[in-house]
């Protein structure tokens, strides 16, 4: 039996490499964009150009999404709706839990089943087993589709809740976003100081490579609400932060970053955390928290 044959609609980065991956793994692959001329490459390289989002659903059962956001999937489908029925669509682009619920619940209201996926990956990494995607609504529809979709990266299934996909990918990045805004920020830094980002890579790394190490040591104390000051204590954090705010200030760069950890920090020992661990910061900024 041939390979499942697969529409993507949306050829940004992503969605070029998704349909490129079909593409190369042998599956039939029909493309829309809304730019056209993204299709290109693709249809030289085998791809069926859709005239129309109708054709483009008329196509395939399958159905994979690669927009920007959900804003893009109502522009692009709404005025196809009506050709939804029966269709499968795995909708990749990035957006809040609570809009994935709500397009689960448009979509499949109007006849067409429905997962929500959060890729993690770049699209360099489509096409590595290694990548992974989150994957949550009908479980059963992932596992119908879940050969095909495993062409492009892992399938991480989450759970039946449509926004729960959508909630690991952002949870994912929250970290990265800050993470690599930190990183930027010590880079100008180093800058200022004449250390080039090649000269301090080694020290970049070595402190990216300790953070998983931090990260399972306060999990489980997190989790038991267990925040005491034992290793570290939350004063200690706030005089580090100044330090790194001072450096910053007087290498003559933007301070906002360190700023803002500062002024969390400082909630932290307002609120009487000061012999607390760091940790106790989960209090201060979690719902609920006064
Ligand atoms: P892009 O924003 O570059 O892709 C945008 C796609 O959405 C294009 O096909 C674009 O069409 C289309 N689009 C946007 N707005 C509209 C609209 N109003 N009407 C019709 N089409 C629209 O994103 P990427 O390809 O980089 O990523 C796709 C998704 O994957 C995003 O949700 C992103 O968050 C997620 N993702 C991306 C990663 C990356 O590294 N790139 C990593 C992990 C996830 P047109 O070509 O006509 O502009």
């Amino acid at each position: 039996m041939g390979k499942q044959a697969v529409t993507v609609i949306g050829l940004g980065p992503m969605g070029q490499a998704m349909a490129r991956t079909f593409l190369a793994n042998g599956h039939p692959v029909t493309v829309w964009n809304r730019t056209a001329s993204r299709a290109d490459e693709l249809v030289a390289a085998g791809a069926v150009r859709a005239a129309t989002v109708r054709d483009a659903l008329a196509a395939n059962e399958l159905v994979v999404l690669s927009l920007t956001d959900h804003d893009a999937m109502y522009a692009i489908l709404e005025p196809a709706a009506d050709a939804l029925a029966g269709r499968v669509l795995v909708n990749l682009s990035s957006d809040t839990p609570e809009r994935s619920r709500a397009a689960a619940a448009w979509a499949t209201g109007l006849g067409a089943r429905y997962l929500t996926g959060g890729v993690q990956s770049s699209p360099s990494g489509i096409g590595k087993p290694e990548s992974a995607t989150f994957y949550s609504g009908p479980e059963e529809v992932l596992q119908a589709h879940r050969e095909t979709l495993s062409v492009l990266t892992g399938t991480d299934y989450v759970g039946t809740d449509p926004g729960l996909a959508s909630l690991y990918y952002q949870l994912q990045m929250d970290m990265f976003w800050t993470s690599m805004l930190s990183y930027l920020h010590a880079l100008a830094v180093a800058d200022a100081n004449g250390i080039s980002a090649q000269e301090f890579l080694p020290h970049a790394t070595a402190t990216a490579a300790s953070i998983p190490d931090f990260l399972a040591f306060y999990a489980p104390r997190v989790d038991a609400g267990n925040h005491a000051g034992d290793v570290d204590r939350l004063a200690m954090g706030v005089a580090s932060v100044e330090h790194v705010l001072h450096t910053a200030e007087a290498a003559g760069v933007d301070t906002a970053l360190p700023g803002a950890v500062l002024e969390v920090f400082r909630r932290g020992t307002a609120a009487g955390r000061g012999g607390d661990s760091f940790s106790s910061l989960f209090e201060v900024m979690r719902k609920g928290a006064s």
